[in-house]
């Protein structure tokens, strides 16, 4: 396993094509816009090396033996299932954001029981060459950026239907060795910390739309990938040198666009190729395993705003107030409630085909769909308990300058014997999680990360058996 240190060498040594404000970026790791979303990442690596985390952090490798970071780890029981949620729960509250080195693991786990499944049905070899993937990744301990989903275009067209081709990750040509692809994945997650991009296609596929049934691995810096990294809400004051403003002193998260102009994909990292009638059923696994996740990381997030709406309400001196306590019951109860969905789909985990565990997918999509409400619920009772000083509150550099510096700090305090800075601190992690950097995160992505509401609303339509529920009801008020 790789230690914090060593991730960030191995990042280092990449050369990524990153774009920011109109300028190529010289060192990710070294870019104070970006630096922030690498530390996040790194919690994954120091965590594995902290001897009260060793069961969540790492796991017995099913294909070596060997103890790897669970990051990297392909589930094979119910129980590493759990384990997971309750690793992302951790890091989660560690970082108070997204820490983005799921998204990878949940993507090669889908892979994993879909390329055995495709060779089963299809005699092909992709399980092989992807366990061999598997193996490095798990060797080199590496962070990889699952890529899943397409521009799209026309939404109410096909991939072969676009106006332009492209708007759907393609191949345009096949050579010997390899295939030549081209197009986009956004909203990538984690692509500017990653070494490796691990591809999927976005939609269940038709017979036409077979040139877009494409699934691989591509180290991230390979020619032809660019990336262009994405804005969040409040993102510049990360430029501004304090450590008050930011809300969060050392940890976000980032997302990018990544194109792919015309890059070549050698044969040997080739999971899919043509397969389109194996699209939907990748798409399906991946976004289940992703909606398990959320049930984890939103709630270790969870974690830390309602602690620190806790802390405002102590630092005000209204933290015996009977409807301030109800609040943040109320917060408790809708955090944990999400959490109860993602602990349930991955006790009720299965085997697939290839030994590797998924999760129950009715109960990952529900775990989800609470995910696109409880956070809003949990953020608004945040922003309450806070008050309005949350979004009036002056700056950092006011509140050191020589003049008025002393008149912030004697009106802006709460209760004798806390510092006002510390008050300040704390409604600026609340801003910065509820409509600053990461509320990118803990909102917009509750909302459309792992799909948007009507894609869980779809899958729990299709799981939910209507006609036995119909059955049950029938025998109970006696109809024949
Ligand atoms: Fe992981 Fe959550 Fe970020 Fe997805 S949103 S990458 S599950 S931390
Ligand atoms: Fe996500």
């Amino acid at each position: 396993m790789k230690n914090s240190e060593q991730y960030l060498e191995s990042l280092r040594r990449l050369k990524l094509r990153v774009f920011l404000f109109g300028e190529e970026v010289d060192s990710v790791v070294d870019h104070p816009m970006i630096r922030p979303s690498i530390n996040s990442v790194a919690q994954t690596y120091a965590l594995a090396f902290d001897p009260q985390y060793q069961d969540l952090m790492t796991a017995e490798s099913s294909l070596t033996g060997k103890k790897i970071n669970r990051f990297t780890h392909l589930h094979q029981s119910a129980d590493d299932l759990v384990k997971k949620v309750q690793m992302l729960r951790l890091l989660g509250q560690k970082t108070a954001s997204c820490f983005q080195r799921c998204v990878g693991m949940d993507a090669f786990n889908a892979v994993d029981s879909t390329t055995y499944e495709i060779d089963q049905q299809l005699n092909t070899d992709y399980h092989a060459r992807f366990r061999r993937f598997m193996e490095y990744v798990q060797q080199e301990d590496l962070v990889v950026n699952g890529a899943m989903t397409d521009p799209k275009g026309d939404r109410s067209k096909r991939p072969s239907q676009q106006a332009d081709p492209d708007l759907y990750l393609r191949i345009v040509e096949r050579k010997p060795g390899g295939i030549v692809v081209r197009g986009a994945k956004l909203h990538q997650t984690g692509a500017v910390a990653s070494h490796e991009i691990l591809v999927m296609p976005t939609v269940a596929l038709r017979e036409e739309d077979s040139a877009y049934a494409i699934s691989f691995a591509i180290p991230s810096d390979t020619e032809g990938v660019i990336y262009v990294y994405g804005r969040q809400s409040c993102d510049t004051r990360k430029l501004e040198g304090g450590s008050i403003d930011v809300g969060n002193c050392l940890y976000g998260g980032s997302e990018a666009m990544v194109i792919f102009n015309d890059v070549f994909v050698p044969e040997e990292r080739i999971f899919m190729c043509g397969e389109y009638q194996f699209a939907g059923m990748l798409v399906e696994r991946f976004a289940g395993y992703h909606r398990q996740s959320y049930g984890g990381c939103k709630v270790g997030v969870g974690d830390v705003l309602i602690g620190a709406a806790a802390l405002a309400a102590q630092y005000n001196g209204v933290d015996k107030a009977s409807h301030i306590r109800d609040k943040l019951i109320e917060m408790v109860h809708l955090n944990e409630t999400l959490y109860c969905a993602g602990i349930a789909c991955s006790c009720l985990g299965s085997p697939t085909a290839s030994g590797t565990y998924q999760i129950d997918l009715l109960l990952a999509n529900v775990c989800k769909l609470n995910v696109t409400r409880f956070p809003y619920e949990i953020a608004r009772l945040a922003e309450d308990i806070a008050g309005g000083l949350l979004v009036t509150m002056p700056s950092e550099k006011d509140f050191k300058h020589k003049e008025i510096g002393p008149f912030l700090e004697k009106y802006l305090k709460g209760v004798e014997g806390v510092p006002t800075e510390n008050r300040l601190r704390v409604l600026r992690l609340i801003e910065n999680l509820t409509m600053g950097a990461a509320a990118v995160g803990y909102r917009t992505e509750s909302l459309h990360g792992a799909g948007s509401p009507q894609a869980q609303r779809v899958m729990i339509n299709r799981q939910a058996d209507l006609e036995f529920k119909k059955s049950l009801a029938r025998a109970i008020a006696g109809i024949a």
